[in-house]
């Protein structure tokens, strides 16, 4: 089966002390065990050491973003490299709101994946359509096409976990209904089936983000493909805690 994956998106918040306050609150966490829930927050680039060394070891950690190729003269920049370097496992790429606001194409995200994953970094690749795009009936042709992007330049799906996060339901309170989440998710599933191969359709976990909190969290949980989920503003809360429970 796959296992439930729960990730904290920590995007540009934080100040030191309120750092180390959430890392206490959840080292003080009774949660499931990491055979039933593999959690992962992602801190901005300059809190990760601080909350690498500090967190419990059955949290991993993530940065938000890396470098397409490898480092160099890309001023303000960091890369795939560093992060292995520093002993950060995972990063998230192609997050909708660098997408949007930072002009990242299906292929820059595309050539991003398949980098990372080349240096020995695990992936949470982000997917998802705008409201336009939902209302234009264009939802599955918008996320296969970001999905393909990605298919095309890496064959080793292992070290993958697919976000699907549509843009309307981001940081607005308007989550998706478990039925609306479920249906892409199946739609995404069906997609690996059939254009990477069953194998992969099977193991490979898509995760829901998108205004999940501590009590819509299971519902969505209890979707058959709805295999964890990309947590946003809750994740900064002790209500992430509850997010994480509902992998049980
Ligand atoms: P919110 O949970 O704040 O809606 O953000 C979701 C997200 O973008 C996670 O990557």
């Amino acid at each position: 089966g796959r296992k439930f994956f729960v990730g904290g998106n920590w995007k540009c918040n934080g100040t030191t002390e309120e750092v180390k306050k959430i890392v206490s609150t959840l080292n003080a966490a009774e949660l499931p065990s990491e055979d039933v829930v593999e959690v992962v927050v992602s801190p901005p680039f300059v809190f990760l050491p601080l909350v690498k060394s500090s967190l419990r070891a059955d949290f991993h950690v993530a940065a938000q973003n890396c470098w397409v190729k490898k480092g160099g003269a890309y001023t303000g920049e960091v890369s795939a490299e560093m992060l292995v370097n520093l002993d950060i496992p995972w990063v998230i790429l192609g997050h909708s709101e660098r997408r949007a606001l930072l002009g990242e194409s299906n292929e820059f995200v595309g050539d991003k994946v398949a980098y990372a994953l080349g240096q020995g970094l695990k992936v949470i690749a982000c997917i998802g359509e705008t409201l336009e795009q939902r209302e234009a009936g264009s939802t599955v042709d918008v996320v296969a096409a970001q999905t393909k992007a990605i298919a095309e330049r890496i064959s080793d799906w292992t070290n993958v976990v697919l976000a699907y996060e549509p843009v309307w339901a981001i940081g607005t309170g308007k989550v998706a209904t478990p039925a609306q989440a479920q249906e892409v998710h199946f739609e995404l599933r069906k997609w690996l089936q059939t254009n990477v191969n069953p194998q992969v359709a099977a193991s490979t976990r898509i995760i829901y983000g998108g205004s999940v909190n501590g009590g819509n969290c299971k519902e969505l949980a209890a979707q058959p493909d709805v295999d964890g989920f990309l947590v946003g503003g809750a994740s900064l809360k002790p209500e992430f805690i509850d997010i994480i429970k509902s992998a049980e």
